[in-house]
């Protein structure tokens, strides 16, 4: 009797185990600053006289009693880094407004616990500004990123060595496994539990990712860093204005491809929000931390 009962204890627990840590899935978006431009500077059509707030966030995922970043925000030192990297041609379209209050300020504020780990979207200079605030987190990017990283160089397109090349920083590499998921031939299952998966999104830089959350409720989240700047792009279609994608888009054909995989993958699944990395109405609309989505 008990050797059959055994297996049955034991699937049982793995489903409540499975249900406990679904249930302790929720994440913030930490608002560290913004910009303001012109709707047309960032989509395709968006027009030269609406202005739209671009914002400079990092998101916290907490997972059981695991906090972790997607992306770090603006730093504690990003003046300074601004002052040393950002060529002087590109400051009047690349800019920040302030006040900048760091995610790290934020969350000591807040009396969150240590970060273990920061995924990083991609290496640009309004993800990686505040990797050096938190020595405590390994910092895991994408193989193809972590090239980028290495040859880090002031001007954009690729990443600041006053970022990414501090002694501090302990970088990983992702190894995406060859499991497909919603349209994504690779993907890494971080907690082995369907809760936050990381894909490949190559095309905006050569490493970026995008990262699925199913937090408790069973919500679905997408977060696609600059796979696209605004999320209504999706609608149509519609990439960034060409100039800018010419300035930040590596490889423009691969990014037009992420976006048309993308439309198919809202087309299938209505209910997934999509938050893209500067998309200030999609941001506020979820809250912005200490509110948790959950
Ligand atoms: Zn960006």
């Amino acid at each position: 009797m008990f050797k059959y009962l055994l297996p049955s204890i034991l699937a049982l627990a793995s489903m409540f185990a499975h249900a406990q840590s679904k249930a302790g899935v929720e994440f913030a978006i930490v608002k560290t600053g913004k910009t303001t431009t012109l709707k047309g500077m960032m989509v395709s059509g968006g027009g030269f006289t609406t202005k739209v707030d671009g914002n400079f966030s990092a998101i916290l995922v907490k997972h059981g009693q695991t906090h972790f970043l997607f992306d770090s925000g603006l730093g504690t030192q990003v003046a300074q880094q601004y002052q040393q990297d950002m060529p002087w041609w590109a400051r009047a379209f690349f800019k920040y407004e302030d006040p900048v209050v760091p995610a790290r300020t934020q969350l000591d504020q807040a009396g969150i616990p240590p970060i273990d780990r920061i995924f990083l979207s991609h290496a640009h200079w309004d993800h990686a500004s505040g990797l050096g605030d938190f020595p405590e987190a390994v910092v895991w990017a994408a193989p193809e990123e972590l090239h980028v990283v290495a040859h880090a160089a002031p001007g954009l397109g690729g990443s600041w060595p006053s970022q990414v090349s501090l002694k501090s920083i302990r970088w990983q590499a992702l190894d995406f496994k060859p499991q497909p998921y919603k349209g994504f031939d690779r993907s890494i299952d971080v907690f082995s539990d369907g809760s936050v998966v990381l894909v490949p999104m190559f095309g905006h830089t050569p490493g970026s990712i995008g990262m699925f959350v199913t937090v408790a409720s069973g919500k679905r989240f997408f977060f696609c860093g600059d796979a696209v700047w605004r999320a209504d792009a999706l609608k149509d279609g519609s990439p960034k204005f060409w100039p800018a994608s010419l300035i930040v888009d590596k490889d423009r054909e691969q990014t037009q491809h992420t976006i048309e995989q993308m439309r198919e993958l809202v087309r299938q699944d209505p209910g997934l929000v999509v938050v893209p990395a500067h998309d200030d109405t999609v941001q506020a609309g979820l809250g912005y931390f200490p509110l948790w989505v959950k």
